[in-house]
């Protein structure tokens, strides 16, 4: 699937480097780093580019402090080293962790108190966690295929779990989806996005306006759903 991506004019500034430029009506300039570390540039229709370059000249700290921000972010995914108080994501809320002696099983989630890792097996934190999810993965998204399949007009696909870490899901010419299990760390709307998404896929193996019809047609929505992951979705991970 693509990634949603601000419309603007795309360049490059021997300052800042790339960025991208986007006009409308509005009095001043903004400046915007994304959690991609896209610099993103706002500025009134008519201002000229030397105005822009003075700008980003004027605040090229700032600009690159950020910058460095957000690609530390970026690098310092995975996150979580198995300590009792970090939170872990799924279905789109952080969920309190815990380490506790004497559990009966590894792993345990419960609503209310969030997840229980058994002290015996701390150092297979990162492994039980992957297998909890994957589980989970395939339980809820068998059941939106199920239930979209119908909406977007195609037979109930095959449908696979993968370890993908740069794509939520992908559509096969055989017309097999597959779903990253990371995705059921994400809030159900976006799931059920990236599932019509694919979904769409199986009727048009491109992204033509076509395609984007069909995922509209059941999900009027979809844009919101699109840019929620494109902005978390670097955070999801264990
Ligand atoms: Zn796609």
């Amino acid at each position: 699937m693509s990634a949603g991506k601000v419309e603007g004019e795309q360049r490059t500034n021997t300052v800042v480097g790339d960025y991208v430029l986007v006009r409308s009506r509005r009095r001043s300039v903004g400046l915007e780093v994304r959690p991609d570390a896209t610099l993103v540039v706002r500025v009134p229709v008519r201002a000229p580019l030397t105005l822009v370059d003075a700008v980003l000249l004027e605040k090229s700290a700032w600009i690159a402090e950020k910058l460095q921000q957000a690609r530390n972010r970026n690098l310092s995914l995975p996150r979580h080293d198995f300590l009792t108080g970090e939170r872990f994501p799924y279905l789109g809320c952080d969920h309190p962790f815990v380490v506790a002696a004497f559990q009966d099983r590894p792993l345990v989630f419960d609503e209310q108190t969030g997840f229980t890792l058994d002290m015996a097996v701390f150092d297979r934190g990162e492994q039980l966690f992957e297998s909890w999810y994957r589980t989970r993965a395939r339980e809820l998204l068998t059941e939106r295929v199920r239930l979209y399949a119908p909406r977007v007009g195609v037979p109930i696909p095959r449908l696979r779990i993968t370890g993908a870490e740069r794509r939520w899901g992908s559509c096969s010419a055989t017309g097999t989806v597959s779903f990253a299990w990371r995705l059921i760390m994400a809030p159900t709307d976006v799931i059920d996005y990236v599932v019509v998404h694919e979904l769409a896929h199986v009727r048009q193996m491109n992204h033509s306006p076509a395609f984007w019809a069909v995922v509209a047609a059941v999900m009027p929505d979809y844009a919101q759903r699109k840019r929620w992951l494109k902005e978390h979705g670097p955070s999801l991970t264990i």
